[in-house]
């Protein structure tokens, strides 16, 4: 059983009503509706407004992969909180970054980069599926599209990835490395920019296939219990 935290900052959808409608239950609440169906998965919710923003050792312990949505407030999220989300990571927990996500304090420290990309207001996107062979795409078309995403554009500064698993392009003619991977040490890391809060893009079955496909991929191999140390080899 893959034991998934659906953690999300809950703030667009408590604040504004034409997103409420989108996501009644929350984006955190649609994700988690869609990934409990599956026979492999046991899926929990955490929020910002939670003890220890919703990040508590305890939770992440239990934690086999972590999705993260956030915008609004990523400086809200505390430092020991991100610190123990990127240690897990580093011990092997899987990372999902969806969306704005780019941008939260674990992927940053991660990652070490700045995270900045251009964006856009709407736009009609399509993706690419440019490593057909990688367990993410396991049953994603060559290519499909979303009517409404926000555009998000390059230069988007990351570290150079594992896997360039989706591009996207836009009417407008924008490009974007829309679904990239990463490790660091033992963890996992998938980044995956559809899913702006005012559209319906995590109801669309080829979003969820990829969701379900990155938790798969993400999950622990071989996850430590401590923080790894330099360790002196003794004959
Ligand atoms: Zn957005």
């Amino acid at each position: 059983m893959i034991r998934v935290t659906v953690w999300n900052e809950y703030i667009h959808e408590r604040e504004f009503e034409n997103i409420r409608k989108v996501y009644p239950d929350g984006i955190h609440g649609c994700i988690r509706n869609f990934l409990e169906k599956e026979e492999d998965m046991k899926v929990r919710c955490a929020t910002l407004d939670m003890p220890d923003c919703g990040l508590s050792e305890e939770l992440l312990c239990g934690t086999d992969v972590l999705i993260w949505w956030g915008h609004a407030a990523h400086e809200k999220v505390s430092d020991e909180a991100a610190a123990r989300v990127a240690a897990h990571v580093r011990r092997g927990m899987g990372l999902i970054a969806l969306h704005s996500a780019h941008f939260c304090k674990p992927l940053k420290l991660l990652l070490g980069t700045s995270m900045t990309l251009k964006w856009k207001e709407c736009d009609r996107e399509r993706l690419f599926t440019v490593a057909p062979s990688h367990p993410i795409a396991e049953g994603i078309p060559e290519c499909f599209a979303l009517e409404k995403e926000e555009l998000y554009c390059e230069y988007f500064d990351i570290p150079k990835p594992d896997d360039i698993v989706f591009e996207g392009w836009y009417e407008s003619g924008a490009v974007f490395r829309s679904g990239v991977t990463f490790t660091r040490g033992n963890g996992r890391m998938f980044y995956f920019q559809p899913g702006h809060e005012e559209y319906p893009t995590y109801y669309e079955p080829v979003i969820r296939r990829i969701i379900m496909n990155a938790v798969r991929w993400a999950r622990p191999v071989n996850r430590l219990t401590a923080e790894r140390d330099n360790i002196q080899i003794t004959d």
